[in-house]
């Protein structure tokens, strides 16, 4: 395999995220545990988030905006101004979460970079991004940072056509089969799933993914056998 532009994406990628947002939701349980289950509750978050996605696009902020809407359901809009501020502050704490690189991460980037033009294409908020890749470190292995408002065909599209590469020379890295696989099959492109530990309900697909561009590593360090 030769590709020319190998991307990547980043949270549970790259670096340690789902388990902070699993958090932050747990936290938000306990604040309104006397309304609801913590089941009900991460329903109905889930929903907002999915409703805001046209509004609001994906990251911290929305995430954010959304445990609110779920407050304001929740208490039938008598929460207080205090509530407000502890859901503020859950937000406020996820967006200084430290960044922990997954395993080999930079080990692998060493060897690629030279060979290849590596990109990271994330969804999540543009400042937060850019704070975690460089609270990481890793910023340098990069030839181009592409924070996507979403990850569908028309958005891969565009970021290789401002990249001048052709579907059939790009090579897309991630562990959300339905953002980082998908779409990049669907327009021509190789991609390879890692899997992450544990999955946000809205990245889940119920089907099984076979294609001859398509591959599934169980780390990072398994890129370095097929380039
Ligand atoms: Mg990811």
């Amino acid at each position: 395999m030769s590709p020319k532009i190998i991307a990547f994406d980043a949270d549970d990628t790259l670096w340690h995220n789902e388990p902070y947002f699993d958090e932050a939701q747990e936290r938000f349980c306990v604040l309104f545990q006397d309304y609801a289950s913590s089941q009900e509750i991460l329903g109905l978050i889930l929903n907002h988030q999915v409703k805001n996605l046209p509004l609001y696009g994906f990251g911290i902020k929305a995430f954010t905006l959304s445990m609110i809407e779920t407050a304001l359901q929740l208490t039938n809009h008598q929460i207080s101004g205090k509530g407000i501020e502890q859901i503020l502050a859950i937000g406020k704490d996820l967006l200084q979460k430290p960044v922990e690189l997954l395993p080999n991460v930079e080990s692998v980037l060493e060897q690629l970079k030279g060979k290849y033009k590596l990109v990271v294409a994330t969804k999540g908020d543009l400042k937060d991004q850019h704070r975690k890749l460089h609270d990481s470190g890793i910023g340098p292995y990069f030839h181009h940072i592409e924070v996507l408002s979403d990850k569908a065909e028309l958005d891969y599209e565009k970021m290789l056509g401002r990249l001048d590469c052709k579907p059939e020379d790009f090579l897309m890295i991630g562990n959300s089969l339905k953002s980082d696989v998908l779409p990049v099959l669907n327009i021509g492109g190789h991609a390879i799933h890692i899997p992450y530990h544990t999955t946000w309900e809205y990245e889940k697909i119920d089907f099984e993914i076979k294609h001859e561009n398509f591959k599934s590593f169980a780390s990072i360090e398994e890129i370095l056998t097929i380039v």
